[in-house]
């Protein structure tokens, strides 16, 4: 027998319907921002992502999907979204013609990282990614999506937000921490005695103790932030406070990739585990001049869907049934039923059922496949112009009247 391969997963079932729920309710949310479907391939060459998500990242120095293919090229399955986005960007010669851009996304994200819950090798995203726009106002509107999509989920978190300073004074500061964690070498994990080197301020993220002890006296980036983006990091906190969106602010939120500039956030559930990040976004001013495109201030997020299953599928008290189901207790009311789910399809998903079996039989079945609403035609209910109704979230049963059946569901 041929499996899936280690830390990749089928959608199926319930894991397929709770899939697109999520994707639903992102696409309802984001549109109603302006933001519009995007979709770049999978497999990129491997230069796009040394060059945008960084040497020093994790995804670069150890998750890659990366392999020489027939032709003899260098390419990579995307690790993450939003170099392609940009990548395409660029290509198009969006980023000479000016003005704002607005994208979502969504697919498989691949990273070559140890299987574990929360952990996968291909997992998928939900992101959105603007360009042209340097106003701190967008970088707050992206929050304020992300905060509504899990609102309408249902889904408690907290969102931790910094700023990464920009290119004039993060410098100066990676300068200043490195010379602090220099008199402290000693205790640095292996991890960060390289990324004392490589990129200094993702020490501040590190997970070992002994890294943890070292930076409790370390200088922190929001006291050493220049003026613009000390006022847009003050302005950012205005909007979300005025947005009702509470807020942490953690000086040591680097986030793992390279590009990050100003604005940087993750929004963190309690629900599950120690992978606890479900989404994570930020400014990357820089990333487009870093693929040779021209100068464009650009911010975005990404989701983990996995991770958002993984919490709805705790709750079970969710509502994720939908649909009717249509059935029969007599083979000569097929067509009965037939016409009925014709008129259901043009507002309802709705399946039917062409064989007839008794009452429990066919409730069974549209239990288990997860239905919210049960129709079934016996030859009395008939008789009488009726259907009998059950409501499987609420268990609410009733006859009601084929006549006026929109009306009653
Ligand atoms: P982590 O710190 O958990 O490794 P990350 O910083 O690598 O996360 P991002 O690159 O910001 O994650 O990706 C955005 C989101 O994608 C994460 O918040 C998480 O929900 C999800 N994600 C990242 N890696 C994986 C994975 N291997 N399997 C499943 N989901 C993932
Ligand atoms: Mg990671």
């Amino acid at each position: 027998m041929i499996n899936a391969l280690r830390g990749m997963k089928d959608l199926l079932e319930n894991d397929g319907k709770l899939y697109k729920f999520i994707i639903d309710t992102c696409e309802a949310v984001v549109k109603n921002y302006g933001y519009e479907f995007c979709e770049t391939p999978k497999l990129e060459e491997t230069a796009l992502f040394k060059r945008s998500v960084g040497q020093s990242s994790d995804i670069v120095g150890k998750e890659m999907y990366q392999f020489i293919d027939k032709g003899g090229n260098d390419v990579c399955l995307r690790p993450e979204g939003t170099a392609g986005v940009v990548r395409a960007f660029i290509e198009n010669k969006f980023d000479r013609a000016g003005g704002v851009k607005r994208y979502f996304y969504h697919g498989s994200m691949f990273r070559y990282e140890r299987p574990q819950r929360g952990r996968l090798r291909e997992f998928h995203q939900f992101g959105v990614e603007c360009f042209g726009e340097s106003s701190v106002y967008e970088d707050a509107s992206v929050i304020l999506m992300l905060n509504e999509i899990l609102n309408r989920l249902k889904i408690k978190t907290t969102l931790k937000i910094n700023s990464l300073g920009d290119s004039q004074c993060m410098p100066a500061y990676k300068e200043k921490l490195v010379k602090f964690v220099e008199n402290n070498k000693e205790n640095l994990c292996d991890d960060c005695l390289r990324r004392l080197d490589t990129n200094p301020i993702r020490i501040l993220d590190c997970k070992s103790q002994s890294c943890q002890n070292i930076l409790k006296d370390a200088p922190l980036i929001t006291q050493n932030l220049n003026q613009i983006c000390n006022d847009d990091f003050n302005k950012l906190q205005e909007i979300l406070k005025a947005n009702g969106v509470e807020f942490q602010i953690d000086p040591k939120l680097v986030r793992g990739l390279d590009y990050y500039c100003k604005t940087a956030f993750e929004f963190i559930s309690d629900d599950i585990g120690s992978q606890s990040a479900v989404a994570g976004g930020g400014r990357y001013d820089k990333l487009c001049e870093y693929l040779d495109g021209k100068p464009t201030p650009a911010v975005g997020w990404a989701m983990g869907i996995e991770r958002i299953m993984e919490i709805l599928k705790q709750k079970e008290s969710q509502n994720t049934r939908q649909g009717i189901y249509i059935c029969a207790l007599n083979p000569n009311l097929i067509d009965e039923i037939y016409k009925i789910a014709q008129t259901l399809r043009k507002r309802y998903i709705t399946e039917i059922s062409y064989e007839a079996k008794s009452p429990n039989k066919h409730l069974n079945i549209a239990d288990k496949k997860g239905f919210e609403i049960f129709l079934c035609l016996g030859d009395d209910e008939f008789s009488q112009g009726q259907i009998w109704y059950k409501n499987l979230q609420t268990k609410d049963e009733k006859r009601i009247s084929i006549a006026n059946l929109e009306g009653e569901i």
